[in-house]
């Protein structure tokens, strides 16, 4: 990276979010982000251990043995680059322009790690007798399959009772501007997989046919028709999408035997996934169509109440900011709903999520620089 003096680009988090990016690690490869983190970490008194599952790398530090335990986490994996012409200038090769850092895991999420690292660095010297324990939770496996990362440490962790009061998530929870959007929470995710049985035949001889298309039309119509539920004061109304429907066997004169579709509720917590099951079973129920439905869930929803870490949180963005974020809980889901079932108060807050997953995906560098310091302060008005 080119820099000059006293530029924004001297910053040790920018050094070490430069460091971050050069390594290719896409999902699930850690491709050594870990052993740089836990190197940092190591010299500012963290115990790191390593907690590998399958192929995924996972590390978990932490600084001291008594409560309250504020964890920082995050993770190493990218996405992959796609395609490579669309990049202005090679992924894993980080280039400054214009105040902004371009490279693959720019904004999600390694400018977030960055800081955390340099902030706990920042905060342990001058306060290396802290209250509490900090802690850090990394792993290579949000991006792909989430099923040996977060899930998997948070689930050893509990064998153990080891407990995680709070958790700052470095995931890219900014919209137009730095911190502008914190997370206290995220929405469920509940897919269906549908298959409808009918009978084959001849389109001019319906009454020696039964069309599966025919029969799921209506059932559709009330699925999409319900008010699930208005949302509440800190989700909104809980919706309801199908993403697939396929029949026919590609001729025009042949109706089809089957049909197959998928859906997915994007849901509130007025509702657990037993609930939502239920209820769309019984609409199901109530046609006469011969279905078979299986599940998927991705995640509760999970909502963090104004507390100490909301608080904190709120504190430290005005400082930098001069204004309240707002405080949501938008967009897809994150591993902060494997953290919140254990009793563990949940925030996100990370750089603006505009080019994340895109071609050409870059974070500010004076937000990674006033991340750090927001970092910090959340340290400080919890710990010290
Ligand atoms: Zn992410």
């Amino acid at each position: 990276m080119a820099s000059s003096e006293d530029s924004p680009v001297q910053h040790p988090s920018i050094t070490l979010l430069d460091e971050l990016i050069r390594r290719r690690s896409v999902t699930p490869d850690d491709a050594g982000c870990q052993r740089v983190l836990a190197e940092r970490m190591d010299r500012i008194g963290f115990t790191c251990e390593s907690m590998p599952f399958g192929d995924v790398t996972n590390l978990w530090a932490r600084r001291g043995s008594t409560g309250p335990v504020l964890c920082f986490a995050g993770h190493t994996d990218v996405v992959p680059p796609g395609s490579l012409e669309e990049w202005r200038t090679d992924p894993f090769e980080p280039v400054l322009r214009d105040g902004l850092l371009f490279g693959r895991g720019a904004a999600d999420m390694k400018s977030g790690l960055a800081a955390m690292i340099v902030a706990l660095e920042q905060f342990i010297q001058a306060h290396p007798d802290h209250q509490g324990s900090l802690a850090m939770l990394v792993t290579s496996d949000e991006e792909g399959r989430a099923r040996d990362g977060t899930l998997k440490v948070v689930e050893a962790l509990q064998a153990r009772d080891e407990q995680i009061d709070w958790c700052v998530l470095g995931e890219p929870s900014s919209q137009e501007s730095l911190a502008d959007v914190v997370r206290i929470g995220r929405r469920g995710s509940l897919s269906g997989i549908l298959t409808v049985r009918g009978v084959q035949g001849h389109v001019a001889y319906p009454q020696l046919a039964d069309n599966p298309i025919a029969r799921f039309a209506p059932v559709l119509s009330e699925l999409h028709a319900t008010e699930w539920d208005q949302g509440n004061a800190y989700f909104p109304a809980t919706s309801f999408q199908v993403v697939d429907i396929r029949a026919g066997v590609g001729f025009p004169n042949v109706t089809p035997g089957e049909l197959s579709a998928r859906f997915n509720f994007r849901y509130s917590t007025e509702w657990d996934h037993q609930q939502l099951r239920a209820k769309v079973h019984s609409i199901f129920d109530s046609h006469e169509i011969d279905y078979e439905l299986n599940w998927h869930l991705s995640g509760e929803p999970f909502l963090t109440q104004p507390g100490a870490l909301t608080e904190a949180a709120c504190a430290a963005v005005k400082e930098h900011t001069g204004e309240e974020p707002e405080l949501s809980t938008g967009g897809g889901t994150s591993d902060g709903r494997f953290i919140s079932p254990a009793g563990t108060d949940v925030i996100e807050l990370g750089p603006v999520n505009a080019s994340i997953h895109k071609v050409n995906e870059h974070v500010r560098i004076d937000d990674v620089v006033k991340l750090t310091s927001m970092y910090r302060r959340i340290m400080e008005l919890l710990l010290a």
